[in-house]
């Protein structure tokens, strides 16, 4: 029997709006080679300067994720060569990263573990390199480079070999993937590469307290990969154990189509790359008062919100789904804020308003249906204008025309009859109607009263106040 050991290193794009060393804008999805400048193009000569809000942004993580921050940290030359890489080096953070020791408590199954982080450090993100002709750039006829993404900022995220199971891992992800998201300093789009999992995976016999020999899997890119690519590389690493063939520590990729993982390289070693100290950069100082007021105005992490929310009578599910990113528990936040009562705000976003927003591909921070919009829809349900499944209709109509619920109210002339004496009028009329049905009330079959109740609501449209309906059949059968 073996045990499974596995170690994460996740790279995490900071949204700065500008690169690391140079004033290049960090835009996703801008034409290619368009956000470049000599610093990242990597012309001879071209100084870096240091991005304060990278810095500060990366201090936040470390202090989030109980990590001590080094006061002084220093840039390194990683010394590689590759397209994607102008300058034939890499500026990151080497022996004297930013952040040391740290940890990140999971949840798996409903049992609790804390997952140890060796460090965190800086680094400047490298080109893309779109291959042509082939999806693989064995197969491709030629390659472009784009140079776009060269010098991104990126904190990488490097945990401690305590993760046992590919459940844990991506436990694990999402949850530092939540907790970069909450931080505001990571957009966590894994399909837009702004999160990557590179993943160290190896056997040992169950009991051993060495290390077998690891493999790494290189940029996973979302938590079903991960799950995947853990569970094919724990096979092939157990069949040639079995067969009593040596694991070779390589760099292997991960193919999503095969659900397989094949050989990138042998593994280097940080030696490999010839590290010394950049000397363009001073080494990085930073103040205890500036991580104190770092600290002082990190923003509520989920695990701090999921409590609250909690503690306002909402379900497990209901947290979950608020929580599931930023932008729906702050539109959540600003409905409760404008008056919207929690329990009912929170039933109509992940209810109602969760699925439209899907249909019409509309999102929480950009809605014709805006948070003060539902706190108007809530008045009209409470106030007894219109009833919860009018208020359904006008939902759907609100957020594909963007008018306001009372707009749409006023416009198809659907607000809820709550009149009494209108009411009244309309009840006697069905029950002349239906003077068999009436005794049949009278003579105590009382659920001859809900076929009552349908007629009403069918003459009215179902815009009839269904309590205030039931009230006025019984007091004008007994007054009969
Ligand atoms: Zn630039």
């Amino acid at each position: 029997m073996y045990e499974v050991v596995i170690g994460i290193e996740v790279h995490a794009q900071l949204t700065t709006n500008t690169k690391l060393f140079c004033g290049c804008s960090t835009q996703f999805g801008d034409l290619p080679n368009t956000n470049v400048c000599p610093v990242c193009l990597g012309m001879p000569g071209a100084l870096p300067v240091l991005n304060k809000r990278a810095v500060e942004y990366s201090v936040m993580a470390g202090v989030a994720l109980d990590c001590t921050i080094n006061r002084t940290s220093v840039f390194s030359r990683k010394n590689y060569f590759y397209p994607d890489l102008p300058k034939g080096y890499q500026i990151s953070q080497y022996d004297q990263p930013l952040c040391l020791g740290g940890g990140l408590d999971i949840t798996v199954d409903g049992r609790s573990k804390r997952i140890g982080i060796t460090r965190i450090h800086m680094e400047e993100d490298a080109g893309k390199l779109l291959h042509q002709g082939a999806d693989t750039i064995s197969g491709s006829t030629h390659s472009h480079v784009d140079l776009n993404r060269a010098c991104t900022p990126l904190i990488e995220i490097v945990s401690e070999p305590d993760i046992r199971s590919a459940a844990e891992a991506r436990a694990y992800v999402e949850t530092l993937r939540q907790r970069l998201l909450y931080l505001g300093i990571c957009d966590g789009n894994m399909d837009e590469g702004s999160l990557r999992a590179d993943i160290n995976i190896s056997l040992r016999p169950t009991g051993s307290d060495q290390f077998g020999t690891r493999t790494e899997i290189k940029n996973v890119n979302s938590f079903r990969s991960i799950e995947r690519a853990i569970h094919s590389e724990v096979a092939r690493q157990t069949a040639l154990l079995q067969a009593g063939t040596p694991v070779v520590q390589q760099t292997r990729q991960y193919d999503d189509a095969t659900q397989s993982t094949r050989p990138l390289r042998d593994k280097e070693d940080s030696h490999d790359y010839r590290y010394f100290p950049e000397p363009d950069l001073y080494p990085l100082t930073i103040s205890d008062e500036w991580i104190t007021h770092i600290r002082s105005q990190l923003p509520e992490l989920a695990e701090q919100k999921a409590a609250r929310y909690g503690e306002l009578g909402l379900s497990q599910f209901e947290i979950d789904v608020l929580l599931s990113d930023p932008s729906v528990s702050r539109y959540f936040e600003s409905v409760t804020a404008l008056g919207g009562r929690p329990k009912d705000s929170a039933k109509w976003i992940v209810g109602d308003i969760n699925a439209a927003f899907k249909e019409t591909k509309q999102s929480f921070d950009d809605t014709r249906f805006s948070p003060d919009r539902l706190v108007e829809l809530l008045a009209l349900i409470e106030s007894g204008k219109i009833s919860g499944k009018m208020a359904k209709d006008i939902l759907v109509e609100c957020i594909t025309s963007g008018k306001s619920p009372a707009e749409s109210v006023a416009a198809s002339g659907a607000s809820q009859i709550s009149d009494t004496s209108e009411l009244t009028q309309i009840v006697d009329k069905i029950l002349d109607q239906n003077l068999d049905v009436v005794e049949k009330v009278k003579g105590g079959k009382s659920n001859s009263a809900d076929f009552l109740m349908g007629q009403i609501m069918r003459e009215t449209k179902g815009r009839a106040k269904p309590d205030l309906v039931k009230s006025l059949i019984a007091d004008r059968i007994a007054a009969r």
